[in-house]
């Protein structure tokens, strides 16, 4: 039963700035967090959704939508909900590095080489999974080529995921697209591979095990 849980949602990329103007990101569009933002309102839950930057309609009010544009305040938002939230779900594309010294006005063509360091981003999922109480469950997701089932089983134990949805990297797949093509693994479980559905039906399938988790 999902009704009344607290359910804390990561949605979309991240933005890291260089300088005012200009940034880095990633293709994540937000639509498989939405769909399952969606999936959970039929249920009943209560949601804290924490979006990147998208551009996509959605049903879900605005009133459980935390907006941030970098990775840094998308850990700062999430943080302060861990202890009050049943389920995480980390569908978010975050930014795994920084500019360290982002230029405060636009950085000037100079010279044939640019060089830009980068530092590491929190790992939001990972800082939960260090926290989590044992009634809280967490899902994650990972985008794996090769070792697929090795590596994604690595994620789970090192990030404390009770769930992890394995997405396809393949073209009309994942990022961006309206279909996805997933694999779970729930904790102490085999693989499930599911084939290539929409993103509305993928989002009813994560939540259909979601619930069994919780029950
Ligand atoms: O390590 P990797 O980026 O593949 O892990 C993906 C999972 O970890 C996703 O659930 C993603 O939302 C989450 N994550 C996070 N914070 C980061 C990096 C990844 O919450 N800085």
């Amino acid at each position: 039963m999902l009704k009344g849980k607290k359910i804390l949602l990561t949605v979309g990329p991240t933005r890291e700035y260089l300088d005012p103007v200009r940034f880095i990101t990633n293709e994540s569009s937000g639509k498989m967090g939405f769909a399952i933002a969606e999936e959970l309102i039929k249920e009943g839950a209560e949601l804290i959704i924490v979006s990147g930057p998208v551009a996509i309609q959605t049903k879900v009010s605005e009133d459980c939508i935390k907006k941030v544009t970098t990775a840094l305040e998308m850990y700062e938002v999430c943080q302060k909900h861990f202890k009050e939230i049943d389920i995480a779900i980390f569908t978010a594309a975050v930014a795994d590095y920084r500019p360290k010294h982002p230029a405060t006005s636009k950085i000037k063509k100079d010279g044939d080489n640019a060089i830009v360091e980068f530092i590491k981003n929190p790992d939001i999922a990972a800082e939960f999974g260090e926290i989590k109480l044992p009634h809280q469950i967490s899902v994650g997701f990972a985008l794996e080529t090769d070792n697929v089932i090795e590596n994604a089983q690595t994620k789970l134990t090192k990030k404390g995921f009770d769930m992890i949805v394995i997405n396809s990297p393949n073209v009309g797949e994942g990022f961006g697209y309206d279909t996805n093509k997933v694999s779970i693994i729930s904790k102490g479980q085999a693989i499930q591979d599911y084939p290539i559905k929409s993103k509305i039906e993928v989002a009813k399938d994560i939540v259909a095990k979601i619930k069994l988790l919780v029950e």
